[in-house]
């Protein structure tokens, strides 16, 4: 039986991650699906270190400002799971609900995130759909569909075991991370080899089927670099909702999809879905009032996102002294 012969590899094979405790934990399993988002397991694991150093239990994150959980989140990148991290807790404050209908209402919390943690936190019959899951299904039965969450969901369900659901959830997810990898999978240390559909096709690695990516757009911007004599930058807060929100930044143009041709691009970023590329601009007074001067070895108090800390370091760069405390700094 295939939940059977994957619990059994699962036994002998899965990883020992920080979220992994012998107890069900649901705070870690929530922070470690939410961290985990668009991230890899070696990227989040010393995040998820100093969240639960710092915030052991749910009650403390609760107890957090949003801006001290930016703080902690930087370099993590999509800090919307940040903001909805922030507010999901204050929202629940003590215990997580254990159905997927009642997670599945929280913040940041999608049809993937609810079934998940319903699934490896309570022990539900709860299929969680994700890329890994994606991948080994579409090869395991040779799904000749280039978008086939939905059909990996309804066979998925059939897969579920009656007994440890939540272990299952995660052997599946473990399986597509070790062995039936996106390229290169291992075959011959797979449970399935012999009942893998994609397998006996000896045709595994086109599996699942792609489908044309539409081109990212590019949007272009001019950030202004304001430097004080003593070393200190003009920083300033982005509005709470949308892109990096309530994030810190150098005050910027609009980020539009006209480029100026005159301007020469010092600095490139990609998002999810558009690139951005930016121009630095020297100036010696801030724009507005709207900001506050820091230092740069005050830097790491401040919730910068990675393209803000790339603007900063190429702008810095013709300030030796400076820019060698930036580097201390961040
Ligand atoms: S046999 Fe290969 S392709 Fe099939 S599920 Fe296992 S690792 Fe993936």
């Amino acid at each position: 039986m295939f939940s059977e012969k994957l619990l059994k590899w699962y036994d002998l094979f899965k990883r020992n991650l920080p979220w992994r405790t012998e107890r069900k934990n649901p705070y870690f399993v929530w922070l470690s699906e939410i961290m985990l988002q668009q991230t890899t397991v070696a990227t989040v694991i010393p995040y998820f270190g100093r969240f639960i150093l710092k915030w052991p239990e749910l009650k403390d994150i609760a107890k957090a400002s949003l801006d001290e959980v930016l703080v902690e989140w930087q370099g993590l990148g999509y800090y919307s799971r940040a903001r909805n991290l922030h507010q999901c807790a204050q929202l629940l404050a003590n215990a997580f609900p254990q159905s997927e209908e009642e997670l599945r209402i929280l913040p940041g919390i999608g049809p993937y995130t609810a079934a998940a943690i319903a699934s490896i936190a309570f022990d539900k019959k709860a299929a969680a759909v994700d890329g890994n899951v994606i991948r080994v299904l579409s090869r395991y039965y040779a799904l000749q569909l280039p978008m086939p969450r939905k059909e990996v969901h309804q066979r998925l369900k059939k897969l579920l075991p009656n007994k440890r659901c939540g272990d299952f959830t995660e052997a599946l997810m473990e399986l597509g991370a070790l062995v039936c990898r996106p390229k290169i999978p291992l075959c011959e240390e797979c449970p399935f080899l012999e009942t893998c559909k994609a397998y006996k096709l000896k045709n595994v690695e086109s599996f699942p089927l792609k489908h044309l990516k539409e081109k990212m757009p590019t949007r272009y911007t001019t950030a202004f670099i304001i430097c004080r004599q003593d070393g200190a930058l003009w920083l300033r807060k982005r509005p709470s909702k949308g892109l990096l929100g309530g994030m810190m930044e150098v005050p910027t143009t609009p980020w539009i999809e006209v480029k100026n041709a005159k301007q020469k691009t010092c600095v490139k970023h990609t998002f999810t879905h558009f690139h951005l590329e930016a121009t630095l601009c020297y100036r010696d007074k801030p724009p507005d009032r709207d900001g506050l001067w820091v230092h740069p070895h005050d830097f790491k108090k401040y919730a910068l996102p990675t393209v803000m800390k790339k603007i900063i370091k190429a702008g810095l760069k013709e300030f030796e002294s400076v820019q060698n405390s930036f580097d201390d700094a961040v």
